[in-house]
């Protein structure tokens, strides 16, 4: 027996140490498993983080695992894909929105509930003359208008969108159509911090401008053709009724009416001059002009008026050419114009000179002995209807217009045109045009 036994001891020696080795390697590679799945669940949670930090490409995933780590990791590579293309085609969306912002000629300005600003485009922080940010500041404290700060309050409490008209102090003159609309839900972030309201603000400080104008020229052109028309009916009247009976008077009216139906004619003439040009309806012939072949001309045409006038009419022309780039037509229009002022206004005896200077700048000058202009109407003679010396002006025929149609044409001509004066002693206007040799 013991034989026996001694013959089975190595045996299970064995069986034993085999045993004994397996649960050991059992052991060593439980171990192992566990190492593995405890660094794939590290490398899943750092993926998540990454993944809030918009890290949504994440390297080390243990997607080669079977088991439910494998899965999870493969469903986080999908969701961190998804939310990439989400995140850039939202990055993308926002870029052309604020592109479009900055590059809206409208300003926008975006509060919120509470009326402060949240958001403001390069041409509202324009329009409203804000430096540096206005981000998180009140309405009225950025807009520093009450009717407009007003209006965002009132749309603020109702939520429905209105439309304002403001004029700013700062700049003078500014004049500003605001549309103010409610946020809208859509748009609303769950707190309701964005449900505030939008304001467009748009500058129509030209066309209230040009709508004033046209007001006062109709009211000026009214009041122009009312005196001659009224006298034309005054005289016409008058000889109906019995004058015409007497030979002298009737001759007197009928001269009175003539003249006063010249004015008239000679108002209508200027202002469809004046209307032709500012709308663009007049081609110019542009070419290189010698200025004292205009001057001849003008002083031609004008020496008879003026000798009837008893002024002395005189030229002073260089000997060289003087070229400039100019309408030849327009040019003699022009002087003639200023010629024509200058005989007006200076009392008989004086004398009116027209001048020629050239070089680089060519350029014609009128002076005269006359009347002169006061400092303050100085610059204001070229606007339309505008006269210093309305009276004169009126008995002598002029219609208000001649000095506006000279500016709109030297001004169209790309040169400069302007006046100097010493009341009681005379005056001098000044022509200066681009010359026939300047580069383009
Ligand atoms: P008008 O037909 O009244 O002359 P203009 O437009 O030609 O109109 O001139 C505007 C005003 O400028 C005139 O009414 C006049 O008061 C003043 N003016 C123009 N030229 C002269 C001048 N040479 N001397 C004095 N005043 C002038």
């Amino acid at each position: 027996m013991a034989a026996e036994l001694g013959y089975l001891w190595p045996w299970s020696l064995a069986l034993i140490s085999a045993l004994a080795l397996a649960m050991v390697a059992l052991a060593l590679l439980a171990r192992h498993r566990g190492l593995a799945r405890a660094r794939a669940l590290r490398a899943l949670e750092q993926a998540v983080r990454g993944l809030a930090e918009g890290e949504y490409a994440p390297r080390w995933l243990p997607l080669t695992r079977r088991d439910q780590v494998g899965k999870v990791a493969a469903a986080l590579q999908e969701t961190a894909a998804e939310l990439g293309r989400q995140t850039t085609s939202l990055a993308a969306e926002k870029g052309r929105l604020a592109l479009v912002l900055a590059n809206m000629t409208s300003g926008v300005l975006f509060l919120d509930r509470r009326g402060r600003v949240v958001l403001t485009n390069r041409a509202a922080r324009r329009l409203l003359e804000l430096q540096g940010s206005p981000g998180g500041r009140h309405h009225l404290e950025v807009t520093r208008n009450v009717e407009l700060s007003e209006a965002i309050d009132r749309v603020l409490q109702s939520g429905r969108p209105e439309e304002v008209e403001i004029e700013m102090i700062h700049p003078p003159g500014r004049v500003l159509q605001c549309h103010l609309a409610p946020g809208v839900e859509e748009t609303t972030r769950p707190d309701g911090e964005d449900a505030g309201l939008v304001v467009v603000l748009h500058d129509i400080s030209e066309l209230r401008r040009l709508a004033r104008v046209r007001a006062e020229l109709v009211a000026s052109v009214s009041h122009e053709l009312k005196t001659p028309v009224t006298a034309i009916k005054g005289f016409a009247e008058t000889l109906l009724e019995g004058s015409l009976e007497d030979p002298a008077r009737a001759r007197e009216f009928v001269g009175i009416i003539d003249r006063e139906a010249g004015r008239l004619a000679h108002l209508i003439r200027d202002l469809l001059e004046l209307s032709k040009l500012e709308s663009g309806q007049i081609e110019l012939k542009l070419q290189s002009v010698d200025l004292r072949q205009v001057a001849r001309a003008v002083a031609q045409k004008s020496r008879p008026p003026a000798e009837r006038a008893g002024l002395r009419l005189l030229e002073e022309l260089p000997p060289e050419p003087v070229l400039a780039l100019a309408d030849q037509e327009r040019v003699e229009q022009v002087l003639h114009n200023l010629v024509e002022n200058s005989l007006r206004y200076t009392p008989s005896g004086g004398q009116v000179v027209i001048r020629v200077s050239g070089g680089e700048a060519p350029l014609l000058a009128v002076s005269d002995t006359g009347i002169g202009i006061a400092r303050e109407d100085l610059s204001r003679v070229f606007e339309r209807f505008y006269r210093a010396d309305r009276a004169r002006s009126r008995k002598l025929g002029g219609s208000g217009l001649g000095l506006a149609i000279v500016k709109h044409i030297v001004e169209a001509l790309g040169g400069k045109v302007w006046a100097e004066s010493e009341p009681g002693h005379g005056s001098t206007f000044y022509v200066k045009l681009p010359s026939a040799f300047t580069k383009t």
